[in-house]
């Protein structure tokens, strides 16, 4: 893993904006896990590691697209109805056996083998048959209903590159070249840890005036969701020795370490003083809201990124910063998110120079768009506005007023939770 660059922007009194945070985390990390071999069947949200090259044709040979009768397209008559002796049969793994012979029809079923000779094939639903003879509508074009070998793939084509995340239609599609494995990234070893003495676990005891964890449950089902093995480290107090020391352990043995809370400038604040007592950060606020105490920096070489503590910031920073980082990491080539055009359903006034994201739920204008209705109420702890809501509307630096009716950028969670 390579070093961070050193310069730190947050420093300087100009805050650092998204943009600039995320190219710098892009541009910084150059190093990916190993690659292993898996069997085709636990590939699935895995990054591929070596391009899938199709090692033979699919389809392997012509085949029929429909049940029907496979004829020579010259046998037919251009102005009427061929009637035609049906010569043998042809179905999927059971093929004709000897090439068919001009003036004959031949039986077939979708995805048998054509035989040798006809180029055509006639649906069924488009012929008559009877005592041994069938009669072809006019009018199909050369080449109807025709598989031709290698339309689906190649032989010797890459048919997914690496860097792809395997869904799906991927497995599917290697299946189809016959492969049993896939080689792929090395799992993501992501450690996560909360700070905060006023935290308690779902299920056990609260502390005074305390509140339930909830960070360390959202982060860990996003990280899944990434495809990353989580080691939990459970809530560690505001203290900064015991900090340091279970930063320290989180680092080791670990691909990235992600916290949340006490990234602040408060006095019970102590992230921030024990990443760098035994690493360095790289920014620590970002221009951007919810979410400005953010912060990525690295415990000796292991990446680190401190989430804030408010649970909807967590979120928001994570989908944003944390996620394309991660798929960095993880060696996705695909890091960035697409955003929709829609149509914001509300007013709204911003300061520049920061970006802002609006928790909003979607509804059908009745004409075939979408308007985003803002959620009501905005408080980066109310974490039952992203449950209420199907994304984010995006709001850049430069704006300062949104009128309702105007276009936004709409980041759909689904985009994001895979
Ligand atoms: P902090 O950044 O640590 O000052 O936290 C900001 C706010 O987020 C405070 O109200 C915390 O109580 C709350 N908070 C911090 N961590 C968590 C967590 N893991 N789950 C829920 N709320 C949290
Ligand atoms: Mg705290």
């Amino acid at each position: 893993m390579a070093q961070l660059s050193d310069d730190c922007f947050a420093f300087g009194g100009q805050l650092m904006s998204g943009a600039a945070a995320l190219d710098l985390l892009c541009r910084k990390v150059v190093a990916l896990p190993d690659a292993e071999t898996v069997p085709l069947g636990a590939g699935l949200g895995r990054f591929l590691a070596a391009a899938i090259v199709a090692p033979r044709a699919v389809p392997p040979h012509d085949n029929s697209a429909v049940d029907g009768y496979a004829v020579f397209h010259a046998d037919l008559r251009p102005d009427g109805e061929t009637i035609l002796p049906i010569g043998g049969r042809a179905a999927a793994g059971h093929p004709l056996g000897r090439a068919a012979r001009r003036g004959e029809a031949i039986r077939i079923f979708t995805g048998a083998r054509m035989p040798d000779g006809p180029d055509t094939v006639m649906m069924q639903e488009d012929c008559v048959a009877a005592d041994g003879q069938v009669r072809l509508r006019a009018g199909i074009k050369p080449g109807a209903n025709r598989r031709r070998a290698g339309e689906d793939v190649a032989a010797g084509a890459v048919v997914i590159p690496v860097g792809r995340r395997l869904r799906a239609q991927e497995l599917g599609l290697a299946a189809s070249l016959g492969l049993a494995a896939l080689t792929v990234y090395r799992r993501l070893r992501v450690a996560i840890l909360s700070t905060g003495d006023e935290l308690g676990e779902p299920g056990g005891a609260l502390p005074a005036d305390g509140i339930y964890d909830a960070n360390r449950h959202t982060i860990a089902a996003l990280l899944h969701g990434l495809g990353c093995r989580v080691t939990d480290l459970g809530i560690q107090p505001d203290r900064p020795a015991e900090l340091h020391d279970a930063l320290a352990a989180a680092a080791a043995g670990h691909d990235l370490v992600i916290s949340s809370g006490g990234m602040s400038t408060g006095e019970e604040d102590h992230v921030r003083a024990a990443v760098e007592a035994q690493g360095s950060l790289h920014f620590w606020r970002l221009a951007i809201k919810p979410g400005r105490p953010v912060a990525l920096g690295q415990i000796g070489r292991v990446p680190f990124m401190g989430l804030p503590g408010n649970p909807v910031a967590v979120m928001v920073t994570f989908l944003t910063l944390a996620r394309p980082l991660i798929l960095r990491l993880a060696g996705a080539s695909d890091l960035m998110p697409r955003a929709y055009r829609v149509r914001a359903g509300f007013d709204y006034r911003k300061k520049p120079e920061r970006r802002e994201y609006i928790r909003a739920r979607l509804e059908a204008d009745g004409t075939g768009g979408w308007i985003a209705r803002k959620f009501p109420r905005d408080g980066a702890g109310i974490l039952s506005s992203m449950v209420d809501s199907d994304g984010l509307v995006v709001l850049d630096e430069g704006l300062t007023r949104l009128e309702n009716g105007g276009e936004v950028d709409f980041l759909p969670f689904r985009e994001v939770l895979d």
